[in-house]
């Protein structure tokens, strides 16, 4: 989720300006992209072949430590990004709306809930969606921590994330919250993980009902590619119908699904 456990006013001013600032991220990568031309003139981004994540025994090699927005697909794609998973009961429902709609996911995975569900992992692997490592305890004050507590959370998550799936390795990273730093970024990129922002928050985690989420995803589009859900952290049914609706809407409106740039 991006924000349990920052329920204060510390927090939702923290979010706040993190919004501003992905938004303004997004805005101008947005803007570039709409222009193929623009968008080839983008700093490089490290883009290994395909294959070369994501693969048992692939080596990590190092990505871009700026956090990732774009899409793969360029100037219309969008990435749907799940969070805090698996779960027992929502990533299997997530998995068939998905499968329903043709759509390939990332999904941002807590090393705990890796652990205790491998199948559930090597099921997201299966069917062509990629792994993301979203820390082993869901901190999001991690920004607030050491750096020996940071490396700790990253790295044991990407374990048990590559354990739990047959060795097929994260190939993001994103903060809890959003928490990211720049020794976290330099220290997930090292280990071939690019870090991972997000345009538009669906707000799914707060159970708004099935139609905000599907009018705040409709709304908030054209912020940005990179679209957050969830599939844990409590009753999902809202979002795994919200997902039903929001995936042919946004192919009708001519997106195509892909994966955050790398
Ligand atoms: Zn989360």
């Amino acid at each position: 989720m991006a924000g349990r456990g920052r329920r204060g006013w510390h927090g939702r001013v923290f979010a706040a300006a993190l919004g501003v600032t992905a938004a303004a991220a997004a805005t101008s990568l947005w803007t570039a992209q709409a222009d193929p031309a623009a968008g080839q003139r983008q700093p490089a981004v490290s883009a290994p072949a395909a294959g070369a994540h994501g693969v048992p025994g692939a080596a990590a090699r190092t990505v871009s430590v700026d956090i990732a927005h774009a899409s793969d697909r360029g100037s219309r794609g969008v990435n749907i990004t799940i969070d805090d998973g698996p779960d027992p009961v929502w990533t299997p429902r997530v998995l068939d709306v998905l499968r329903e709609q043709g759509v390939k996911a990332t999904f941002c995975m807590v090393g705990t809930q890796a652990r205790a569900y491998p199948n559930l992992v090597r099921a997201v692997v299966a069917a062509g969606h990629r792994l993301c490592d979203h820390t082993v305890s869901h901190d999001t004050g991690m920004d607030r921590k050491s750096d020996a507590y940071q490396r700790q959370e990253i790295v044991d998550a990407e374990g048990m994330i590559t354990k739990a799936s047959g060795g097929v390795r994260p190939m993001y990273y994103r903060a809890p919250g959003g928490a990211f730093t720049p020794y976290s970024r330099s220290l997930a990129a090292s280990h071939g993980m690019r870090p991972l922002g997000w345009n538009v928050d669906s707000k799914d985690f707060e159970r708004p009902g099935t139609a905000a989420i599907v009018a705040t995803v409709r709304r908030e589009v054209s912020n940005g590619p990179t679209l957050l859900f969830h599939d844990a952290g409590g009753d999902r049914s809202q979002t795994v119908a919200a997902l039903r609706e929001v995936l042919p809407w946004l192919r009708q409106q001519g997106f195509s699904f892909g994966f955050p740039v790398r």
